[in-house]
């Protein structure tokens, strides 16, 4: 079977080494393609990248030539890990000029018309983009991943929609590489913890209660929960990890919320799509897990871990959740996405 083309845009930093890592040896992708900004344009991938992945660049992209960041010769499918701060614009350009672009920033995640895709979760937001050329304008598309610590929070979530989720409290410690390349300060994060990520919290209620809902007549109607967020960086290298707090409609008994862990699938495992873990969530009876340095890596870093589940005083159960935030929470999320799209027909 012939690969498809892709390119990744801001193909240089944190994620978008994840895109090459994770597409080197992809059954469908062939990265073709490299963009990021005028830092590193005009030099080899080799050249231009600072690579922080324990595996090795693969040698073919390693001397491709990073382009200027705008439609032009790309291909048609475009992974992105554009910085926020240029990704509205150069992403919007890429769209209008007819590339699907399947995009981890922030800036098109509460359009209406943009799925904010979990593919577990929400696949059926994917008609969301018959609706985006009317609204936009566009001969492309736009597709997003959710914020990296939203999607572990929102795989953990899903599985207690039956039920009646009605609230959640929770505190992230999160990893540095989360903040991208170089990222934070040495000085500011060894042996300590920092409680404050600039516009993180802001992102929990109305992301997550996006990705929850359903798929009503032409548009996404949100689901319920509450959720109120405390974000911190920790000195972890890769892997957020959330402590959460729910309150549920129903009395149910803890081995019933273990058993909606453990038995939630989605359309990629009825499919079986490559980047597809067997089991989105798993629950680990070890009474010291999840933790980042044992568990972020599981199915190659696309399950998210779940344990402590144990009564709340105040609101009904708490519990731990943890997702690596550059495969699951972002590059590797990206690709499923791209693989269910194309199991689909919307390639
Ligand atoms: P990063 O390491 O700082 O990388 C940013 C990338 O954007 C680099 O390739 C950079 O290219 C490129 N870029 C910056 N300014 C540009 C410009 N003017 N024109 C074209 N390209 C430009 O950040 P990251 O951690 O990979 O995050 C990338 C995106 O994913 C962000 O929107 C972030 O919020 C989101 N995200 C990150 C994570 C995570 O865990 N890190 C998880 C989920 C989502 P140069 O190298 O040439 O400067």
């Amino acid at each position: 079977m012939a690969q498809i083309e892709v390119g990744i845009l801001g193909a240089t930093g944190m994620v978008g080494q994840q895109f090459i890592a994770l597409l080197a040896k992809h059954p469908w992708f062939k990265v073709t393609w490299l963009g990021a900004s005028q830092r590193s344009e005009g030099k080899t991938y080799r050249d231009a990248a600072a690579w922080r992945l324990p595996t090795p660049a693969p040698d073919d992209v390693s001397t491709l030539v990073v382009e200027q960041a705008t439609p032009g010769n790309a291909p048609k499918i475009m992974f992105s890990g554009l910085d926020s701060s240029v990704a509205g614009e150069i992403e919007g350009a890429f769209a209008q000029a007819g590339h699907l672009v399947i995009s981890n920033s922030k800036n098109y995640r509460l359009d209406t018309t943009v799925p904010l895709m979990i593919p577990e979760i929400n696949a059926e937001h994917l008609k969301l983009l018959s609706l985006q050329e009317a609204a936009r304008g566009w001969k492309g598309r736009i597709v997003t991943n959710p914020n990296c610590s939203v999607v572990a929070l929102s795989m953990a979530l899903a599985p207690l929609r039956p039920f009646g989720l009605r609230t959640a409290l929770v505190t992230t410690m999160q990893a540095i590489s989360g903040a991208g390349y170089p990222g934070v300060a040495s000085w500011d994060i060894l042996g300590n913890v920092v409680p404050f990520i600039d516009g993180e919290e802001e992102k929990f209620q109305p992301e997550t209660q996006k990705i929850l809902g359903r798929f009503g007549d032409k548009a996404v109607e949100p689901h319920p929960v509450i959720v109120s967020a405390t974000a911190t960086r920790v000195p972890v290298h890769d892997g957020h990890t959330i402590s959460a707090s729910v309150t549920l409609e129903e009395k149910v008994a803890a081995a019933a919320i273990v058993d909606a862990f453990n038995c939630f699938r989605g359309r990629p495992q009825e499919l079986k799509l490559p980047s597809a873990p067997p089991r989105p969530v798993v629950y680990l009876t070890e009474r010291n897990r999840p933790q980042p340095a044992l568990d972020v890596n599981r199915d190659g870093g696309m399950t998210v871990t779940v344990g402590r589940l144990r009564p709340c005083p105040i609101f009904d159960y708490k519990f731990v959740a943890l997702g690596h935030n550059t495969i699951r929470g972002a590059a590797g999320a990206a690709i499923l996405n791209a693989e269910l799209m194309r199991e689909e027909g919307l390639l």
